[in-house]
């Protein structure tokens, strides 16, 4: 199993500069609006000066803005958000959603450097971790395949919206599935019910994205099927990849912990049946900061621990169920 949930930053190296007119930015900007929403890229790596050039091939520079294309969508409007003796921030409002563009031009002009982040709002704190108590969004033994604070068991630290994400499924004799590898059915976990593993409100619902044929992506529909959980702390709890139609909450809604949701599946950008489960401070995965998802008291290896991180290779279950 590769990896689950793609990155979603797309970032060019930037090199510092000298102070080019607000004007030079302006038109460098417009022009790339211009070029991006027609997706004429060979233009766009035209106004890329000497260096750039050598650090991205025109190939790449296309693979990079078509997935940014899937995932911003067009680029409607811009403003200056920061100007710096070497670089501008831009808040570019994308028809999906806002982001803050780095942008850096040498003493002709050229872009030196182009960095798009999600916009964050001031307003949301980082949560490092979870004050609400959490069992297991699951009954029976469940494996970790992903989890932990370091990247090496945990690949989703590298990425900031799913920091200390989880990846679960069912595993038995070193398999995650008996029989045909092409078929979900197959897989020991799709299927198997998702609990609320806290009280809170449903806040964000996706539904209707077909669940994949193992082994093929989906990744203009990241999480697929979706369900997002608030705490009363206002501790946002993601699930995603969800079996297509097993969705049985709605948004508003209050759920009790250990209420069913819906069902593990193989929707959006996985390669088979697991549960993709984060901590996040905000509704949107997009521009979201991961926090640390600590379970209250659940039995790991067989043993009972108390406020714990799973890591890859546990297994975990609630103590009762
Ligand atoms: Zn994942």
């Amino acid at each position: 199993m590769k990896q689950l949930v793609t990155s979603i930053m797309v970032s060019l190296i930037s090199f510092s500069s000298f102070g080019q007119t607000d004007e030079a930015y302006n038109q460098a900007i417009e022009s790339f609006q211009n070029y991006y929403n027609v997706k004429q890229y060979d233009s766009i790596y035209g106004m890329f000066s000497d260096n750039m050039k050598q650090l991205i091939t025109p190939d790449v520079l296309k693979m990079q803005m078509d997935s940014f294309h899937e995932l911003a969508g067009e680029f409607e409007a811009f403003s200056l958000l920061k100007s710096l003796p070497e670089e501008k921030i831009f808040k570019v409002t994308h028809k999906k959603n806002i982001w803050e563009y780095q942008m850096t031009l040498n003493d002709e002009n050229m872009i030196t450097g182009l960095k798009p982040q999600p916009h964050t709002s001031p307003d949301v704190k980082v949560i490092e971790r979870n004050t609400t108590k959490m069992i297991v969004p699951f009954k029976d033994e469940w494996y970790v395949f992903w989890g932990g604070t370091d990247v090496v068991q945990n690949y989703h630290v590298a990425h900031e919206n799913q920091k200390y994400a989880y990846d679960i499924l069912m595993e038995v004799d070193g398999s995650t599935h008996k029989g045909d590898s092409k078929n979900n059915e197959s897989y020991y976990v799709f299927g198997k019910d998702i609990i609320a593993p806290c009280d809170g409100k449903i806040v964000q619902i996706i539904t209707g994205v077909h669940d994949n044929i193992p082994g093929e992506l989906n990744p203009g529909q990241l999480t697929g099927n979706t369900v997002v959980i608030e705490t009363g702390l206002k501790e946002y709890i993601m699930f995603a990849h969800l079996k297509q139609g097993s969705i049985v909450v709605k948004e508003g809604q209050k759920v009790k912990r250990g209420e069913l949701l819906g069902q593990c599946g193989n929707s959006g950008n996985t390669t088979e049946a697991h549960l993709h489960i984060s901590l996040q401070n905000q509704v949107e995965l997009f521009g979201a900061t991961g926090g640390k998802l600590f379970f209250e008291k659940i039995l790991v290896n067989g043993e009972i621990r108390e406020d714990y991180i799973p890591v890859k290779g546990d297994r975990i279950k609630n103590i009762e169920n």
